[in-house]
C-alpha cells in the first residue's frame, strides 16, 4: 500500500517509522524538514509510569481522565497510558537519550495533575531528542526507497469521493502549482491550530488550516471549545516564550506581592503541591489574582538550573537578559494547546473512510484539558495506532477520476496567482487573532461569544469576496477562509456549552453540568455549523 502522510513532528514521523517497518510506502509532506516541526520545541518531558514504583496504569489513567475532566474516552486512554512504558523503550532503542540517576535509573520529574513524578526527560529539550531519533530511524527506510519526504509541500485539499479519501492535493511551493498525490490511505498528522490566535508558545507553521480544510469537505470536528493555556509564559517583543512544567516540577514557586510581601497563592488555595495543579486551574488563579505574577526558581540553585533546565535559563538570558539563577521570571497565561481537531475512532480514522489523524491535529485523549507530558506521548502512540489501523483495515484501491474538482481549485488558485488587489490577507488573519483572544480567553462570555461569530462571519464574507495582494505566499491567501471557519466552530461549539469544564470556564455558567459530560462534535453542513454531544462515545468506545 501507498500512505501518504501530511506532517513531519512527531506524530507523522512515528506513523512513518511504523508503517515502513512493516513494508508499506510511505510519501510524507510538509513546508518544513522535522527538525522545524514545534514537537522539537516540546521541553519538559514525556509521561510514561516506572513500572517498578509505586506509580500504577490506573494512576495514569486517572490523572489523565480527570484532568481532562471526564470527557475523554476511557478506552483510548487506557490503551495510552499502558502503552507508555514500551513507547519509551522504543525511544532508547532508537537513541533518545533520557536523564538517568546514579543507578542508570530513568529520572522522572513531577508534573502537573499527576499523583506521582512520572515524566521522562531529556534537560528541557526533550522534544528535539525525540525527533532526532525518529528522524534517524526513518533515514533507514530512506535509503531502502520506502519512505520519502517531500518538502516544501503543503496540504491544499483531500481528494474524497463517497465518504472515502483517495488522497490530497498538494501545494508545490517551488513551483506554486497543485498536483495531487494519491494513496491507498492519507494520515493528517499536521499540529495544533496556533494561527487562530496569531502569538502563541508554537510554531506559526502549525495553522490549523489542515483540520479547518477538512471540516468544511466534511470531517467532523471534536471539542474545538477547549483551548490550554500554559500559566508560565514569559512574553517578550519576539515570543511568548514558555517556561516549562519543569520549572514547577522541580520545585518552582508562583507569587505575587502585597505590601511589600510575597503571597505564594497556589499553596494558599490548593496546599503544597499547588504549584503542579492542572494547567487549565493554574492558569484559571494566575488569571484571578488580577496581579503581576512570577514564578521563582532562583532557590534551586545555578547548578541545578543549568542541570535540569538549561534551555529554560539560556531562552530566559538571551531573549528577556533575565537571570533565572537570580531573579523571578515575570509570568503570563497563553495559549498553548488544542484539545479540540479531527475526531477519529480508537483506530485513529476520521468519519471519512481512509482518512486518519494523528498528534495534536486530532482530538482524543485529552478531553477538556491535557496534562504536560501527555502530548508528545499521544503523538508517537497515536502515530503508530493510525499506522496499525491502515495495516488492518485498508487495502490497494483503484483511484475515481477527480478532474473536475481539481480543475476548480486550480481555477480558484490561479486567481489567487494573478490577483491585482493590494490588501494583505494577513489583515484578515491579525483581525482572527483579535476577535479569538476577545472572546475565546480563559475566562468566556455568551455576549462576546456571539459578537465574535459575527465578527468571523463577516471575515469569512471578506475573504471570498475580496482580491488579495499576490506577492504573499499563496498559502497564506487560499488557507485562511478555513482558518476563520475553524474559529468559527470553536467559538460555536463555546457558546453551545452552557457550562464551566477544563480548559473551557464560562463567567455565567460556572459549574460543570452532567449534561455537558460528553465531548463535543460539530460539522459543517454546508457552512451550517450543527452541534452535538458524543453521549454514545461514538469516535471513543
Ligand atoms: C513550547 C512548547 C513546549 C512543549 N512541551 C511539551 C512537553 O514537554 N511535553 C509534551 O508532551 N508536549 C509538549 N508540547 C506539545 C507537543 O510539542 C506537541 O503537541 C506535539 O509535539 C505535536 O506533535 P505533532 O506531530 O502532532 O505536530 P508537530 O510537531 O507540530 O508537527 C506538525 C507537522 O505538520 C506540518 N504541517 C503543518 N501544516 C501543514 C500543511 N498545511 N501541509 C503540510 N504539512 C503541514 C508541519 O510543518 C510539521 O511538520 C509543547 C509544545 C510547545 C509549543
Amino acid at each position: 500500500m501507498k500512505v501518504l502522510i501530511v506532517g513531519t513532528g512527531i506524530s507523522g514521523l512515528s506513523a512513518a517509522v511504523a508503517l515502513a517497518s512493516r513494508g508499506e510506502d510511505v510519501i510524507m509532506i510538509s513546508p518544513f524538514p522535522s527538525e522545524r516541526a514545534q514537537s522539537v520545541m516540546a521541553a519538559g518531558g514525556i509521561n510514561a509510569v516506572d513500572e517498578e514504583s509505586e506509580d500504577s496504569f490506573e494512576a495514569h489513567i486517572g490523572d489523565t481522565l480527570k484532568g481532562g475532566r471526564f470527557i475523554a474516552g476511557k478506552e483510548a486512554v487506557k490503551g495510552l497510558c499502558e502503552a507508555a512504558p514500551s513507547v519509551i523503550r522504543e525511544l532508547e532503542q532508537m537513541g533518545t537519550v533520557f536523564a538517568r540517576d546514579e543507578n542508570g535509573k530513568i529520572r522522572r520529574r513531577a508534573f502537573g495533575g499527576q499523583s506521582f513524578d512520572r515524566t521522562c526527560y531529556s534537560g528541557t529539550s526533550t522534544g528535539k531528542q525525540i525527533v532526532t531519533a525518529l528522524r534517524r530511524e526513518l533515514r533507514r527506510y530512506e535509503s531502502q526507497g520506502k519512505a520519502e519526504i517531500r518538502l516544501g509541500t503543503d496540504f491544499h485539499s483531500a481528494l474524497i469521493e463517497d465518504g472515502r479519501c483517495y488522497g490530497i492535493l498538494a501545494y508545490d511551493e517551488r513551483y506554486a502549482s497543485l498536483a495531487p498525490i494519491y494513496a491507498d490511505a492519507v494520515i493528517i498528522a499536521s499540529g495544533g491550530q496556533n494561527a487562530l490566535y496569531g502569538k502563541t508558545t508554537g510554531s506559526t507553521a502549525c495553522d490549523g488550516y489542515t483540520a479547518g480544510r477538512l471540516f468544511m469537505q466534511g470531517a467532523v470536528l471534536k471539542n474545538p471549545e477547549f483551548v490550554q493555556f500554559h500559566p508560565t509564559t514569559y512574553v517578550t517583543p519576539q515570543k511568548n516564550m514558555l517556561i516549562s512544567e519543569a520549572a514547577r516540577g522541580e520545585g518552582g514557586r508562583l507569587f505575587y506581592v502585597k505590601d511589600s510581601k510575597r503571597v505564594y497563592f497556589m499553596e494558599d488555595l490548593f496546599g503544597p503541591k499547588g504549584n503542579l495543579m492542572p494547567r487549565d486551574v493554574v492558569s484559571r488563579s494566575i488569571f484571578n489574582t488580577g496581579e503581576k505574577v512570577f514564578l521563582d526558581v532562583s532557590f534551586l540553585g545555578g547548578k541545578k538550573i543549568r542541570e535540569r533546565m538549561l534551555e529554560t535559563y539560556e531562552l530566559c538570558m538571551k531573549y528577556g537578559g533575565l537571570d533565572i539563577t537570580e531573579e523571578p521570571i515575570p509570568v503570563t497565561p497563553s495559549v498553548h494547546f488544542f484539545m479540540g481537531g479531527l475526531a477519529v475512532d480508537n483506530g485513529h480514522m476520521t468519519n471519512i473512510d481512509g482518512l486518519y489523524a494523528a498528534g495534536e491535529c486530532a482530538s482524543i485523549y485529552h478531553g477538556a484539558n491535557r496534562l504536560g507530558g501527555n502530548s508528545m506521548l499521544a503523538a508517537f502512540y497515536g502515530g503508530k495506532v493510525a499506522a496499525g489501523s491502515i495495516i488492518e483495515r485498508e487495502e490497494k484501491r483503484e483511484a475515481p477520476l477527480f478532474d473536475g474538482f481539481i480543475r476548480d481549485q486550480e481555477k480558484a488558485f490561479n486567481k489567487i496567482l494573478s490577483s491585482s488587489g493590494r490588501k494583505p490577507v494577513t489583515d484578515i488573519r491579525s483581525k482572527l487573532a483579535q476577535a479569538m483572544k476577545g472572546s475565546m480567553g480563559i475566562i468566556r462570555n455568551g455576549k462576546d461569544l456571539e459578537d465574535g461569530i459575527n465578527v468571523l462571519d463577516g471575515l469569512i464574507g471578506q475573504v471570498r469576496e475580496d482580491e488579495f495582494d499576490s506577492s504573499l505566499l499563496p498559502y497564506f491567501t487560499y488557507s485562511t477562509e478555513a482558518i476563520v471557519v475553524l474559529g468559527k466552530a470553536a467559538m460555536t461549539a463555546a457558546l453551545a456549552r452552557t457550562e464551566s469544564r477544563g480548559a473551557h470556564q464560562r463567567s455565567e455558567y460556572k459549574e460543570e453540568k452532567d449534561e455537558f459530560c460528553a465531548a463535543t462534535l460539530i460539522s459543517y453542513d454546508g457552512g451550517r455549523l450543527s452541534v452535538s454531544y458524543d453521549k454514545e462515545g461514538r469516535y471513543e468506545h
